[in-house]
């Protein structure tokens, strides 16, 4: 049965199905969204948004689904965050609005983002620069096809990737030029802490805090020297509760909040009953004494042991018998209590078996214990990192119910899956 083909036509919410199926009618590997999982994430992200007085406006590289974006919008978030031009040029075309793609962009980004807003007048299509040659190529893109963009500066707050110190001289000389280059709108200051990713728990919140204050007082200097009101834009999925909180945060730009994967429990920003997104997988060898091989390697989980090179997680995933989902056991929404506040749960996560090794098709599960799983039987992988799992790709299985009753009710294409461009 090909689930994509069983889109109905017939339901209001684009991908659902009309009669929903067991799991056991998807093949596998496959990524499969507890529902209702997802839309306690996403209400938790967007209440703790509200009570910071910040606006919501996510990061879709983790999704990279118009259906998920859509859901996103209609909890509240407005517009989204791309890194790259074609995902942004996804989502207008899914009809999703106020895309910022957070990335320097140059050369042939910067003309395909000014030749994307000229195609899409009103879309409130925005970039990034953190160069006097990324301002150079995207005002000169901006006149030749007649377009205004905004612009927003890149701040480095501590990942040492891309973007300036808060503090370096050069960021004013880049906000004088943003201001003087015809075809360009100065926006604001953004940044990323992706920093936290290598940090232990205890230390997520502090983190968050100085995101916040070095990016507003950064944005507060530049004012200082006369470049008007500037928007201060930031966050990550485990600093966006103490980030948001920081008096002149406009808005944050949290990703990974939406499935949430082992990264984020390790870290102490989820919960393991938090985690929306996991990948279903058969069991196609046990060879030996304390050995199982699946069908689920490289090519559908990524060998990703975290973000930015950040090795935080044991394995590749933490594996656990299909009927052991549980339903969300209630209780306060996910985000909404200060990180300060949680209670790391890395141990509770890392007590299931965990994959060991893995190749491009196979998974390899060494573990001492005996586990009731032979060659046929089929299990869900909690992955390491949820956005390089989703843009391997094509669909995301949408369920709904726990154990024994849990079914399909929807299969969402991942849209902007590979668009890398
Ligand atoms: N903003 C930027 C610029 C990013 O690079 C990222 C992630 O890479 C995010 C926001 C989202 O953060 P997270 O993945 O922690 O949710």
């Amino acid at each position: 049965m090909n689930l994509l083909q069983a889109d109905s036509e017939h339901s209001s919410r684009p991908g659902a199905l009309k009669h929903p199926v067991p799991i056991s009618a998807v093949d596998s590997p496959a990524l499969l969204v507890d529902g209702e999982r997802l839309e306690r994430n996403l209400a938790g992200m967007q209440a703790l948004a509200d009570a910071a007085g910040v606006t919501l406006r996510p990061h879709a590289k983790t999704h990279k689904a118009i259906a998920v974006a859509r859901r996103q919008q209609e909890t509240g978030a407005v517009g989204l965050c791309t890194a790259k031009v074609s995902e942004a040029d996804t989502f207008l075309a899914g009809g999703l609005r106020g895309i910022l793609v957070a990335y320097p962009l140059v050369g042939a980004k910067a003309e395909a983002l000014a030749v994307l807003a000229a195609r899409t007048p009103d879309t409130l299509l925005e970039g990034a620069a953190d160069s006097v040659e990324g301002l150079f190529d995207l005002g000169r893109a901006a006149s030749r096809n007649g377009v205004t963009l905004g612009v927003w500066l890149k701040v480095d707050v501590g990942l040492h990737r891309a973007g300036l110190a808060p503090d370096d001289p050069g960021l004013a000389t880049l906000a004088l030029r943003a201001l003087s280059t015809p075809g360009l709108r100065l926006r604001g200051l953004l940044t990323h802490a992706g920093h936290v990713y290598a940090a232990s728990p205890q230390d997520v919140a502090a983190i968050g805090r100085e995101e916040g204050e070095r990016l507003v007082r950064a944005a507060r200097e530049l004012e200082r020297q006369g470049t008007g009101p500037l928007k201060v834009g930031l966050g990550s999925t485990p600093t966006a509760a103490a980030a948001a909180r920081v008096e002149g945060v406009d808005e944050i730009h949290p990703g990974v909040y939406v499935f949430g994967d082992r990264q984020q429990v390790q870290l102490g920003a989820m919960q393991v009953q938090d985690l929306a997104l996991s990948v279903l997988a058969t069991v196609v060898s046990r060879p030996a004494p304390g050995r199982w091989v699946l069908d689920t390697g490289s090519k559908t989980l990524s060998s990703d042991r975290g973000a930015h090179g950040t090795e935080g997680v044991r394995g590749y995933g933490t594996v656990r018998a299909l009927d052991a989902h549980r339903p969300s056991e209630g209780g306060p929404l996910p985000f909404v209590t200060p990180m300060e506040a949680r209670t790391p749960s890395a141990a509770a996560a890392d007590a299931a078996p965990v994959l060991t090794r893995l190749s491009e098709e196979h998974a390899v599960l060494e573990h001492k214990a005996v586990l009731p799983w032979g060659p046929g039987d089929r299990v869900e992988i909690l992955p390491n990192h949820a956005c390089a799992a989703v843009n391997l790709a094509r669909a995301l299985y949408v369920t709904e119910g726990a154990g024994e009753d849990r079914r399909v009710v929807a299969v969402w294409p991942v849209t902007a899956r590979a668009c890398v461009q």
